[in-house]
């Protein structure tokens, strides 16, 4: 039965990135206002991530990592209206199920923080032998969620995610997006022991500054902005997007739906599309898009791994994206 689980859980968090995902949108969740990650060996070695947000409750510590236990679904009608991120209870179960989890947490009128440590969905014992308690500890406000030795209990997963360079690349890339759109909430990304941050996005910066850390001047710079809003089919957007072609070998597409980054297929390749055909050299696109559409509208019920979303009246919305950018791209080209 274990092993089943393991490989379920597997397929739920299928690389360190995605691992680091679900937690980002846990902390977000959680309100909190600063992020901080830390990595060893492109997380398979270690993934930490540290929020000042409200914490766990300790009677709830010893369920957390069951799955489908959530605090984000009271009712089922919330299902239609749900507007946080994850709603399905299965993240935390999942990954104790592929690494050793620890969990510290301190509620703001606890006296102190507590941890936990995990495996297969159940709190353990921090030593053989021990109890399973959760213990006090000393602990700033909010959680703290270590994962170690990734895919321990999946050899060929292991196997497969050799390439810690990659990896990190990948949990950057996933840090730097979510630093960038979360414009109220610090971020931090580093290697565990290197000098100083990869990634380092002041509270409160605004998003085009954010850009011009991660991205570069250069790019930021090229940037207009976007603004669309559909009461008819319930969908609204703004962006930033790219005016003048710029030296990048491809398209980069920051696109959150609902404050989750997703992969959308259509809206990307009308994009590059239009880009190709209006501008004057092979322009690749820059495109960071916040589009909001009805929450019943969008299909929640897609595999947690796949970032691709679907939501209704997908061609009237596409076609808003670009007709916007179109007309941008005209008028600041003139
Ligand atoms: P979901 O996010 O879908 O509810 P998860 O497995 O991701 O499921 O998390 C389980 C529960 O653990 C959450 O519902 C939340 O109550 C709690 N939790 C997880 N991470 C945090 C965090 N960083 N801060 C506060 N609570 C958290
Ligand atoms: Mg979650």
């Amino acid at each position: 039965e274990s092993v089943i689980n393991r490989i379920a859980a597997g397929e739920i968090i299928n690389r360190p990135s995605n691992a680091l995902k679900e937690l980002l949108e846990n902390s977000l969740d959680a309100g909190a206002t600063s992020i901080s990650i830390g990595v060893k060996d492109g997380g398979m070695k270690l993934l930490q991530i540290q929020d000042n947000g409200h914490g766990i409750r300790t009677e709830d510590l010893p369920l957390v990592c069951e799955r489908f236990t959530t605090s984000k679904l009271k009712v089922y009608e919330d299902l239609s209206t749900i507007q946080t991120y994850g709603f399905r209870g299965e993240a935390l179960a999942s990954i104790s199920h592929v690494s050793h989890l620890s969990i510290t947490t301190k509620q703001a009128d606890s006296e102190c923080a507590y941890k936990a440590n995990y495996a297969d969905g159940k709190i353990v014992p921090a030593k053989p032998g021990g109890t399973c308690e959760p213990e006090p500890c000393a602990g700033n406000d909010g959680t703290i969620l270590v994962a170690e030795d990734l895919f321990y209990s999946i050899p060929s997963r292991k196997t497969a995610l050799k390439n810690t360079r990659e990896e990190y690349n990948r949990i950057f890339e996933v840090a730097s997006r979510y630093a960038i759109h979360n414009s109220g909430v610090a971020f931090t990304c580093r290697k565990i022991g290197a000098p100083k941050a990869d990634l380092s996005t002041p509270q409160g910066a605004s998003i085009i500054t954010n850009i011009r850390q991660v991205f570069g001047a250069k790019i930021a710079s090229s940037l207009v902005e976007i603004e669309h809003s559909d009461g008819h089919f319930d969908f609204r957007f703004k962006g930033l997007v790219s005016s003048a072609s710029h030296e990048m070998h491809k398209s980069v597409f920051l696109l959150f739906i609902n404050h989750r980054l997703v992969d959308h297929g259509p809206i990307k390749r009308a994009v590059e599309s239009l880009y190709t055909s209006v501008l004057p050299k092979a322009s690749r696109p820059f495109v960071y898009l916040d589009l909001q559409i009805k929450p019943e509208n969008v299909d929640v019920n897609v595999h947690p791994t796949k970032r691709e979303v679907r939501f209704l009246n997908e061609d009237s919305v596409v076609a808003a994206i670009v007709d916007c950018i179109h007309k941008k791209l005209m008028s600041s080209s003139s």
